[in-house]
């Protein structure tokens, strides 16, 4: 499950930043999901109450979601226009020479501690 691979890669990490910053106990997490990441958030909940329920670290956890918006920018016009209405396929000119700016990330924004 892909949303079970970035849970661990997430429980890692945040045993790292608590290991540096001496934290126990986190309280809650905030984490930026891109529109187009291909992350389900339902699913990513679930794993994630999966997960706190195994780890003293975040045991009883609150996970946030943030969703950022996607954006494309258009490489022949210069515009960015938004990724999930139009998809590769710029609305200004047409051209199909994009690339996704943002959109695509899943960043912990914050962690609080409890
Ligand atoms: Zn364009």
């Amino acid at each position: 499950m892909h949303e079970m691979g970035i849970i661990l890669h997430l429980a890692k990490t945040m045993e790292d930043i608590a290991a540096e910053e001496g934290l126990t106990k986190i309280g809650s997490v905030t984490l930026e999901v891109g529109e187009v990441s291909g992350i389900m958030t339902d699913l990513f909940t679930d794993c994630w109450n999966y997960f706190a329920a195994k780890k003293d670290l975040i045991r009883g956890s609150e996970l946030k979601l943030v969703t950022l918006p996607a954006v494309t920018f258009c490489e022949n016009c210069k515009e960015e226009y938004e990724t999930v209405k139009y998809g590769k396929i710029c609305p200004f000119c047409g051209s199909k020479e994009t690339y996704l700016v943002r959109g695509n990330e899943c960043i912990i924004k914050e962690i609080e501690a409890e």
